[in-house]
């Protein structure tokens, strides 16, 4: 079915069109009559919106908590929802009992990887602390308009989204601009021998696409509107470093001068209180142009005044006292995370570790910042050791291509026109070793969420309203549709 046939159905036979559509549709609340104000190309999703719901909460009740993550069982069940549309998907073997799963809808026999849209969600979810979950974070508990569960939002809110936005273009059937691919990742969360960057090296060819989209943006919920659309199209990159105090151990009866733990803690006291130089990308720069005409005089002035010379550095300051995560885009961070020391209670250790959690911004190298630090510090006493985690820095995605350009104008419209925002999120999705195979890939959550809610991702009491949900898999499929439905 092609968009203008599809145009002249809604206008003409909505009717008809209602009748074709599944058991679930007719009793779901009826759409206003008439033509819809903006008719997606794929038609109505509220039925398929409500399917979608019923997959979040079986792959809530699946627990794939990584580590150990067990995504496999994840996977399977994803094949299967897919296979009973006709859709074969593949089943991408990682270790044991972690696969990931990919699926496609052909434009055309021999289609142009590089014009390819990808789907992207993680299956694994961070770990729970459950005594302070008021539900079972694995039961998928519905309660006043919210289902919880761990993943609810990150990310198999948008794992169950991706899948009824594809499956939608598959029912619809409209010919397609490129091939459209859905894929579903495993470790995510630890970035180890599973992850999208093993998936990479091992079955690129099965999901190899020009643009993606992914978890990493957000659609800011307060007071009942949406505030803005945050599109991540770049990110700031992970890297842990080691401190290590090393002093003379000894009875603790007759302290020492140069005891470790003293060594270290006044280290980790200055570290913790340096504020790394602002260094703007283009993309926080435009960030935060657009969000000052959004918020309130005071602060929107002192974003307008970040990069002047006059006042830039007190704007600086007042914009990253404000947020916490304004400051993290501004600048590399650094987080003492964890502290190690001592083996008996009256012997002082020869040697005392902290780590530090580091997010670059993307030009950034964790050398500078080190240097930095071992003048800061100024101890002997004291080394750093980066560890081998580290993720790699990406370039971002383009803010001028067609696919930018069609994620502002939807959601832009679909959200009452609300504002959409480049964003540079501090912390790292899969979308970066995308980035570095060439894949202009998007960060668009696209669930309206509040500041509340957004805090309980990877924290407790996850939950996701369902009438955002729903609203998300609308405007989702809805994207989607507009830049690989062809005209
Ligand atoms: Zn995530």
């Amino acid at each position: 079915m092609n968009w203008n046939r599809m145009v002249q159905m809604m206008a003409g036979a909505a009717l008809a069109m209602a009748a074709s559509f599944p058991v679930a549709a007719q009793v779901a609340p009826a759409a206003a009559p008439g033509i819809p104000l903006n008719p997606s190309p794929i038609g109505d999703t509220s039925a398929i919106a409500k399917e979608a719901q019923s997959w979040l909460r079986d792959l809530i009740k699946i627990n794939t908590t990584n580590p150990p993550g067990n995504e496999q069982i994840a996977a399977m069940y994803i094949a299967g929802i897919l296979a009973k549309e006709g859709i074969k998907a593949e089943i991408l073997d990682l270790t044991p009992g972690r696969s990931a799963v990919a699926a496609r809808l052909r434009s055309t026999a021999m289609a142009d990887p590089s014009k390819a849209l990808l789907l992207v969600a993680h299956m694994d979810v961070v770990g729970v602390e459950k005594s302070k979950w008021t539900v079972d974070p694995f039961a998928a508990v519905e309660k006043d308009g919210y289902l919880y569960g761990r993943g609810a939002i990150d990310d198999k809110g948008m794992l169950a989204a991706n899948l009824a936005a594809f499956i939608a273009l598959k029912r619809a059937n409209p010919r397609l601009n490129r091939d459209v691919i859905f894929l579903a990742t495993a470790d995510e969360e630890q970035f180890g021998d599973a992850s999208v960057k093993i998936l990479i090296a091992k079955y690129w060819d099965k999901f190899a696409a020009g643009f993606a989209l992914n978890e990493g943006g957000e659609v800011l919920l307060k007071n009942g509107k949406v505030q803005y659309v945050a599109v991540q199209a770049s990110e700031k990159v992970p890297v842990n470093v080691t401190v290590i105090a090393r002093g003379t151990s000894g009875h603790a009866s007759m302290p020492t001068k140069d005891n470790a733990v003293v060594h270290l803690t006044a280290a980790v006291a200055k570290i913790g209180n340096y504020s790394a130089p602002v260094h703007f990308t283009t993309i926080v720069r435009r960030y935060f142009e657009q969000l000052a005409a959004i918020e309130d005089d005071e602060i929107g002035k002192w974003m307008r005044s970040l990069d002047t010379p006059d006042r830039g550095e007190h704007a600086q300051k007042v914009v990253s006292d404000a947020n916490p995560l304004w400051n993290s885009m501004l600048r590399d961070s650094i987080a003492p995370t964890m502290l190690t020391a001592g083996v008996r209670a009256n012997v002082i250790p020869g040697e005392a570790r902290a780590n530090l959690n580091i997010r670059l911004l993307p030009g950034d190298t964790v050398d500078a910042l080190l240097a930095e630090l071992t003048k800061l510090v100024n101890d002997p006493q004291i080394r750093f050791e980066i560890q081998p985690d580290a993720g790699l820095a990406a370039p971002p995605s383009s803010l001028e291509n067609d696919f930018y350009a069609t994620i502002t104008k939807v959601a832009g419209r679909e959200f009452s026109n609300a504002p959409v925002l480049p964003f540079q999120s501090t912390g790292a999705t899969d979308s970066a070793q995308l980035r570095l195979h060439n894949v202009q890939a998007y960060g668009f959550t696209p669930f309206p969420l509040t500041e509340e809610d957004l805090r309980r991702m990877h924290g407790d009491d996850e939950r996701i309203r369902l009438a955002s949900f729903i609203k998300g898999v609308d405007v989702l499929a809805r994207v989607i549709a507009e830049f690989v439905v062809a005209r």
